[in-house]
């Protein structure tokens, strides 16, 4: 649970640090202890820059720690990090995420403003648009990772799975949607364990495979300077798993 009452105390104190924002690229080394008010007039401590895609991924994992523990950082989103953040944005990842309400890609990480590149659709979906904004997130905004997190009980996978079997159709551009993530239904047709949750893995895996083609994607990840990633999250416990890749 998110502390309101303390995060409005927080502000409250904050907000005589306004005028001595520093810039975005003005980082402080260290982390904001949890539950500890900063003092008026003060920067907001955030997280130093990552080095490379593995350390990006162990923020995450230790953010998904701290979700799941229920011991979320305070600070990330006050008003002294809106001030620092509006200079100028060093996000250290880009995720790829379903649209779904479960699943807010900066709570269930622990992360705040200018901390994350999200690209959000259902199920995933690429499309034009959704690999642009990807490849935005890599090659404009320099993020050494990036993950395509599927989820427990998607409900735009289940639908699909749903519309194949059954040969139903959908109205407007749900179809859409339909025929983009088909390819994940029928992969893992006649394959033991629960559909549903072969069709989330398998869908994750083709996006991975269809975004390594990426002109802009294949090279960085070749070269070792981008980390790709598959995850899963899980609605029951809030746990994000990672998957080599
Ligand atoms: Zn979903």
């Amino acid at each position: 649970m998110r502390h309101p009452s303390r995060r409005r105390i927080l502000t409250a104190a904050l907000a005589g640090a306004v005028t001595g924002a520093t810039g975005c690229g003005a980082q402080q080394p260290t982390q904001p202890t949890a539950g500890t008010a900063q003092p008026a007039g003060t920067a907001q401590p955030t997280a130093p820059p990552v080095a490379n895609g593995n350390e990006a991924l162990e923020r995450l994992r230790a953010g998904n720690v701290r979700f799941v523990a229920a011991q979320e950082q305070d600070l990330d989103e006050g008003i002294a990090r809106r001030i620092t953040v509006s200079k100028g944005q060093h996000p250290f990842a880009t995720v790829l995420g379903c649209v779904d309400s479960r699943v807010p890609i900066e709570l269930v990480f622990d992360q705040g403003l200018g901390d994350l590149v999200v690209v959000r659709s259902a199920g995933g979906a690429l499309d034009q648009s959704v690999i642009g904004s990807i490849e935005f997130g890599i090659a404009e905004l320099h993020t050494p990772l990036l993950v395509v997190l599927g989820h427990q009980r998607c409900g735009a996978l289940d639908a699909t799975m749903k519309a194949l079997n059954h040969r139903t159709s959908h109205p407007g551009d749900l179809a859409y949607l339909v025929d983009t993530l088909a390819p994940a239904v029928q992969q893992i047709e006649g394959k033991p364990g629960d559909p549903l949750t072969n069709a989330i893995h398998a869908n994750t895996g083709l996006i991975l495979t269809k975004l390594r083609q990426s002109p802009v994607i294949g090279p960085l990840v070749k070269s070792g300077k981008l980390k790709l990633t598959a995850a899963y999250y899980e609605l029951d416990t809030g746990k994000v798993t990672f998957r080599a890749t």
